[in-house]
């Protein structure tokens, strides 16, 4: 079994060209995981070749608009792309239920338009939340996956989910500062999957709502320092900010270079890593 991870969408709130919104996609033998639904997540899922109605479950790291704005394109597309009663599983941090409940209500004139027009498609999108914050997620499935919650405040709560399948195990922090929750959660993983901003260059910028953003992100140098406490082999960097050209990032990978050992992985949407337990991880 291969466990890969394809950055779907490796931009930030801000429309970019090149990136989609944050959006991360795990795949474990049979089994997918996308991991946060961000602006354009169908489009890139597409083009790694996996359809709505082919996720195991949507993974959501917190309810922050840029890692959920694509969740109703999911659940519509999920709910009209299958020809079966199929049922979606979104797992998130409490709130997670009242945000779905609201985006089914908005669907409501369309679920009821299409079930009018189509003979086969008999009842609205089967949809069932699992609200996580530290611990296992059953979700019936191979893959065993583990929820800790992290520090994004004054957003919360947040989570970071573990995904471990054949001997492999990714982490995927979302968005937060280190925090023991995360540590606990990566110790040991073969890759960790953070969000980054670039604090060394946002600190210069004399724009207060920019500003705001360096106290709950983590700098690509506290993202490498997590992943080299944890002992992963691989840190995956993604949600640039601010962004740069396709193509680019290798001041991201020096700086990240300079505390963490191991692989680091900077890329544009669609780059995919595949996982390799068996490789050396790194010393701490
Ligand atoms: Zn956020």
């Amino acid at each position: 079994m291969t466990v890969a991870v394809t950055l779907l969408g490796t931009g930030s709130p801000m429309p970019d060209p090149h990136r989609a919104g944050p959006a991360t996609l795990v795949e474990a033998g049979d089994e997918r995981f996308l991991v946060d639904a961000g602006r354009g997540v169908l489009m890139r899922l597409a083009a790694a070749g996996v359809a709505a109605n082919g996720l195991t479950a949507v993974l959501l790291t917190h309810l922050h608009s840029d890692h959920i704005t694509d969740l109703g394109d999911v659940i519509t597309t999920q709910w009209v792309m299958s020809f079966e009663p199929t049922t979606l599983r979104i797992v998130g941090p409490p709130g997670t239920r009242g945000v779905v409940d609201r985006l089914l209500t908005s669907l409501d004139h369309d679920v009821g338009y299409r079930i009018t027009h189509h003979d086969d498609l008999v009842e609205p999108p089967r949809v069932e939340v699992t609200e996580v914050l530290d611990g296992p997620v059953e979700l019936g499935q191979s893959a065993v996956v583990v929820a800790a919650p992290t520090d994004h405040r004054p957003v919360e709560p947040t989570v970071a989910f573990r995904i471990d399948a054949d001997g492999a195990s990714v982490v995927l922090a979302g968005d937060t500062v280190p925090c023991d929750g995360l540590d606990r959660l990566a110790a040991d993983a073969d890759a960790l999957v953070h969000t980054a901003i670039r604090k060394d260059i946002i600190a210069t910028v004399p724009i207060q709502r920019l500003q705001d953003t360096l106290g709950y992100h983590s700098s690509v140098e506290e993202a490498a320092a997590t992943a080299a406490r944890a002992g992963c082999s691989t840190l995956i960097l993604t949600h640039y900010v601010p962004t740069f050209p396709p193509g680019g990032g290798d001041d991201w990978r020096r700086l990240a270079a300079a505390d963490f050992e191991g692989a680091v992985e900077v890329g544009d949407d669609l780059h995919r890593i595949e996982i390799d337990p068996s490789r050396q991880r790194s010393s701490t």
